[in-house]
């Protein structure tokens, strides 16, 4: 009989498991307790079971791992994680230091099927969707890592697009905020805006907080670097944004990547204001980190300060958030599963 993967069973299914196998319920807490939060490699590590439970656990079922096979750290603290899935597909997270915290931006498929024209995931297409434990052993990897140090954000900013799998990503967020015991505060879901998808997730997942990557304030421009434009327009977008419900004084995150002369100008600023005043939101403001043979290019610190004071003068929370790990190729937009990108740093 082929051993089953604790990791692969929801915390509802590994109750059943358990007490199939007759063992009393505090036996699945412990059990739980130990994956999630002790990180326990394997059945074997989990000290607090006897040596007979553990083997006789150990001849049904086994904790599966991801396979770290490269670390890297960036001059300015960044670190990223290349992790090697069951069927060998490779993903990638990033580790962000910033004064006092340290958020981890994770992955939600192998490669991503949106096409930004600015991002490198998308360039090799979708390979396939992560499944909710290759999503929940990101933090598992790299809060071992890290350890003693405690990885205080999640955000689903890696590879993928996280609506797009919509129900392994949802049950990974009842494990990272449930399991894992993360305030869903501290754990954001990042979206190109599928405006549908966005309505659905609420349903499905725990109130996690929603990132938008707007990153254009009309539909000629949005629709050109990004093709879900042509799928949701920004009325359609926006208007999801207004129906989202949104949990008592939170907002919504609008990311606006900033590209020279396509989306930097002051008419772009003050359109964006009018869009930040119909949904409860700040911005980020992020200069486009100019990737491999991209045809787009960063503009200049002048041209973003300039615009981040219109939206200011205005009265809208816009942060400028600088790209970290570039020479790791660990930052925005630069995650590829193209292990020849990666080694070729
Ligand atoms: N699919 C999700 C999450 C992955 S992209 C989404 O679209 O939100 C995460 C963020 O990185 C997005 O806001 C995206 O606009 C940004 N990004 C992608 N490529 C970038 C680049 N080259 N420079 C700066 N930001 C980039």
């Amino acid at each position: 009989m082929e051993k089953v993967n604790l990791k692969a069973l929801s915390e509802g299914e590994v109750k059943s498991f358990m007490s199939g196998l007759g063992l009393p319920t505090f036996r699945a807490r412990q059990l739980l307790h130990w994956m999630y939060e002790r990180r326990a490699f394997s059945i074997e590590d989990i000290t607090e079971f006897s040596r007979e439970l553990r083997e006789s656990l150990g001849e049904k079922a086994f904790i599966s791992n991801l396979e770290t096979v490269d670390r890297q750290t960036a001059n300015d603290g960044t670190e990223k994680f290349l992790f090697r899935l069951e069927d060998r597909e490779l993903i990638e997270s990033v580790l962000i230091p910033d004064a006092e915290r340290l958020t981890l931006c994770i992955s939600s498929q192998v490669g991503c099927a949106m096409d930004c024209g600015f991002c490198l995931t998308g360039r090799g297409g979708l390979k396939r969707n992560l499944k909710a434990h290759e999503i929940a052993d990101q933090v598992i990897a790299a809060g071992r890592a890290v350890a003693p140090r405690y990885i205080n954000n999640i955000v689903l900013m890696g590879m993928g697009e996280p609506l797009y799998n919509l129900d392994e990503v949802s049950e990974a967020l009842w494990r990272i905020t449930g399991l894992m015991k993360y305030s869903t505060r501290r754990v954001t879901v990042s979206t190109c805006g599928v405006a549908d998808k966005m309505l659905e997730l609420p349903l499905k997942a725990p109130p996690v907080n929603l990132a938008v990557s707007l990153n254009a304030t009309t539909d000629e421009v949005r629709s050109r670097i990004m093709p879900i434009n042509r799928r949701f327009p920004l009325k359609v977008l926006l208007e999801a944004c207004r129906k989202y419900p949104l949990q008592r004084r939170r907002r919504i995150t609008f990311e606006y990547v900033m590209i020279e002369h396509l989306n930097d100008n002051p008419e772009d600023a003050e359109r964006l204001v009018k869009i930040a005043r119909q949904v409860p939101s700040k911005i980020n403001l992020i200069p486009f980190n100019e990737v491999e043979g991209a045809k787009f290019k960063s503009p200049s610190e002048g041209r973003v300060n300039a615009f981040q004071e219109i939206l200011q003068r205005a009265g809208v929370t816009a942060l400028i958030r600088k790209s970290k790990g570039t020479e790791i190729f660990a930052a925005c937009g630069q995650l590829s599963a193209r292990a020849g990108a990666y080694f070729s740093s």
